[in-house]
């Protein structure tokens, strides 16, 4: 890629920046996250120390091969997991210093999640899908219905409130998904291959969405397998084998 690359900029003092505190002004900052699973006798290396900052309205396309580590990044950086060791700050709190319920709190309100099976309650029609974060979080009921209807206004299925997920084509189930993942305004979307079991127009479609979102301001972590899919960010973090192994601008 014939872009400049900030990876190997931040090589160079590559020292330096493991040493500086988290920025406070960025979306998120990793340093030096190792994360391990034992099986057994064996120890599985998820991620090897990875170190990354993503600034507010960035959009990111995460890439690498099967078993890299790129669902063990966004479960940590969903607060869905810690990491065996190094550190992780989210709007300039360290999670680590979070207890429980806040921890419950950030997953609910500061990250939306899009899913690549969508994830949906199947018995549950649209609105009830979309509007289950705000239960959780203890919204009224007014504000409820205020904020379920305009996220399903934003993905366009305004005219599909009352069926079931199963009334719904596979792009309208994800775009469904992603109101869920808006209704509470996230500072981030983590999307971990959210077109994986789409075809290629409805992917398309999806990632139009995205697109849109980001463009109003939406911070955006992509997870895919497709460089088409991956052009629509603006940078491009490939892993290998739990190591970043280029991190670059595209746009
Ligand atoms: P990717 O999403 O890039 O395919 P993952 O992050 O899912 O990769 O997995 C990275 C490595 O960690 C793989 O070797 C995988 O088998 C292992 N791994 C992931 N989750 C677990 C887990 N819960 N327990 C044990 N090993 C895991
Ligand atoms: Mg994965």
């Amino acid at each position: 890629m014939k872009t400049r690359t900030p990876t190997n900029r931040k090589r160079k003092d590559s020292k330096e920046m493991n040493d500086m505190q988290p920025s406070t002004n960025g979306t998120l900052s990793l340093r030096d996250v190792v994360k391990t699973y034992e099986m057994g006798a064996d120890t599985v290396h998820a991620l090897r120390g990875v170190s990354l900052d993503i600034e507010k309205n960035e959009y990111v396309a995460v890439m690498g091969p099967s078993g890299s580590g790129k669902s063990t990044l966004m479960h940590l950086i969903g607060c869905l997991d810690v990491p065996t060791s190094g550190t992780y700050s989210l709007e300039g709190r360290m999670v680590a210093e979070m207890s429980e319920s806040q921890l419950a709190d950030i997953r609910n309100r500061k990250i939306g999640f899009v899913f690549q099976t969508f994830n949906l309650i199947p018995r549950a029609d649209i609105f009830h899908n979309v509007e289950l974060p705000l239960v959780y979080g203890g919204v009224r009921r007014a504000e409820r219905r205020e904020r379920t209807l305009a996220a399903i206004e934003r993905v366009g299925l305004a005219d599909r409130m009352k069926h079931k997920p199963n009334e719904l084509s596979g792009g309208q189930r994800q775009r469904v998904a992603i109101a869920r993942a808006l209704v509470f305004n996230p500072s981030i979307i983590l999307a971990d291959e959210p077109t994986g079991n789409l075809d290629s127009k409805t992917g398309d479609e999806i990632m139009d969405v995205l697109d849109e979102l980001h463009g109003a301001g939406q911070t955006i972590v992509l997870v895919t397998h497709e460089e088409y899919i991956a052009k629509h960010a603006g940078r491009e973090i490939r892993l290998l084998d739990g190591s970043i192994e280029r991190d670059v601008r595209t746009r």
